[in-house]
């Protein structure tokens, strides 16, 4: 054993395996229907091929491929002009057919990439493959009059899986999580997978090594399984790092093995050791064709990508003088995306009130995602349009209401859907900033507090600004700021001339 100097810097080397449901609506080999298995009864969708009974002939789902394509694009991979299917055998108890068709030796994509932003600037990480698959089905444990049993529900069985493998160009935990969520955003914009880590339809699964710095070679790799949220993901992969350094400065060696992460230790614990590669015997499926894909068809599904993430990130900056920070939060979602866009072409209809697009992005990002928190909506369910937003924004820039009243108006207009003019009228809300009326109220908080104005005369600078809210209040917060502003320094620096100072 060689001695180890406790300042040895180490560096960890991860990679990340990731399995994305496809939302089809019928499976990858039957036209069983593809149903969400934590709500639907278990063993509904369930047929002669998905369950491998003899004699049956899986038919490969186009939809399925179309969707592992998108993906593929997006990451800028190669696809193989022909791709084969192959069988993966091994016995689980979830898994009636013996084994799972998968692409193994020639998947449909490699060599791609993802960029990603993070805290130190922009990233990328190499994709190595990008492959189809079919799922498994589902064991429930169950522990019940001191017996334990499993119960196994098949819907799941045959769905449509994309399994995306990367280099292991990851650093960190935090480049880990920023890389899965950047990578689950593109799955939705792709509209292929709805992300839900929870649910399970997108799993994580990363593989962490350490070196010492500047070593070339690969330490012994620990994948990581069990992870249903980008918290734990982000835990797991920290926790990992430092068990190995631990194991290795202690003179100990790290095992290869898979390990589980159990949330409430917040710690992995070793499922299993992998002493040499499990061998699965893979073979061609011999009831499937080589997939062949013609070149037209991926033209056509490339020319129909959306636009990614990462150029919308770059679009807005550029477009609408946003800073990368709230660039970043607005195209985290399509559909956020989406909405502020919306929002600033409807402004742009009335050129001559003027909304920037920041003020459009704060109120956003602000008040409307504090809205859709609180009520757990998500932005295409909210009541408030795009336009009815826009035409709120308005009324501010106009003066019409006073940004606090606009808060109080959005809340309303998001729990009844009613205009935003409506609600003002309604509730008589329009701003005050008539002049006269305003100097009459200035006059009148200013007489009712002789013994401020006289601090203030006598040099109590911070007095003013008791005095402005003073006059706020008195008119229930309805009146402009910028004219209550105005005049009542008009009064006050009138009443400190009179006085010689
Ligand atoms: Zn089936």
């Amino acid at each position: 054993m060689e001695f180890q100097n406790a300042l040895t810097a180490f560096e960890s080397v991860i990679g990340l395996e990731v399995h994305a449901e496809l939302e089809t609506k019928s499976k990858m080999f039957c036209s069983c229907p593809v149903v969400d298995s934590t709500v639907s009864n278990p063993n509904v969708a369930v047929c002669p091929v998905c369950t491998g009974m003899p004699g049956v002939l899986p038919v490969v789902n186009q939809r399925a491929v179309e969707y592992a394509l998108r993906v593929a694009l997006a990451l800028e991979c190669e696809i193989a002009e022909t791709s084969i299917f192959a069988r993966k055998n091994y016995f689980y108890p979830d898994l009636p057919k013996g084994y799972q068709i998968s692409q193994y030796e020639q998947p449909l994509a490699r060599n791609g990439r993802l960029k990603f932003q993070t805290a130190d600037g922009e990233r990328e990480i190499r994709i190595r493959r990008v492959h189809l698959e079919e799922d498994t089905g589902k064991l429930t444990h169950v522990h019940r009059d001191e017996e334990t049993f499993s119960l196994v529900d098949l819907n799941r069985a045959g769905v449509p899986l994309l399994e995306i493998v990367s280099e292991p160009d990851l650093r960190s935990a935090v480049e880990v999580r920023a890389f899965a969520a950047s990578l689950r955003t593109i799955l939705r914009y792709l509209k292929v997978n709805s992300g839900d880590l929870e649910k399970g339809v997108l799993r994580v699964e990363p593989n962490i090594s350490v070196r010492t710095l500047g070593s070339s070679e690969l330490g012994t790799r620990v994948e990581v399984k069990n992870l249903n949220s980008f918290r734990a993901l982000e835990r797991s992969v920290d926790f990992e790092i430092k068990r190995q350094i631990a194991e290795i400065q202690t003179g100990r060696q790290v095992i290869q093995q898979t390990v589980g992460w159990d949330e409430n230790l917040g710690m992995t614990v070793p499922q299993r050791t992998k002493e040499e590669e499990d061998d699965y015997r893979y073979f061609p499926e011999p009831d499937l064709p080589p997939l062949v894909i013609e070149p037209e068809w991926i033209d056509s599904i490339r020319e129909a990508l959306p636009e990614l993430p990462d150029a919308k990130l770059h679009r807005f900056i550029q477009q609408y003088s946003l800073s990368e920070y709230d660039a970043d939060v607005l195209v985290a979602e399509r559909s956020i995306a989406d909405y502020f866009e919306g929002t600033v072409a409807a402004l742009a209809e009335t050129p001559q009130v003027e909304v920037s697009p920041k003020t459009v992005a704060n109120w956003i990002t602000g008040e409307l995602f504090g809205l859709l928190n609180h009520h757990g909506v998500a932005i295409e369910q909210a009541a408030i349009t795009p336009q009815d937003l826009a035409s709120l924004l308005q009324m501010v820039s106009q003066g019409v209401i006073n940004q606090n009243t606009a808060k109080i108006v959005l809340a309303e207009m998001f729990a009844s859907g009613k205009p935003a003019t409506e609600i003002i009228t309604e509730r008589g809300l329009t701003q005050i900033s008539d002049r006269s009326f305003i100097t009459d109220l200035v006059d009148q908080v200013l007489s009712a507090n002789p013994e401020q104005v006289d601090e203030y005369v006598h040099g109590k600078d911070s007095i003013a600004r008791w005095l402005f809210g003073q006059v706020m209040r008195s008119a229930k917060g309805q009146a402009n700021p910028q004219v209550v502003q105005t005049e009542l320094d008009k009064r006050l620096s009138a009443l400190r001339a009179a006085e010689g100072h």
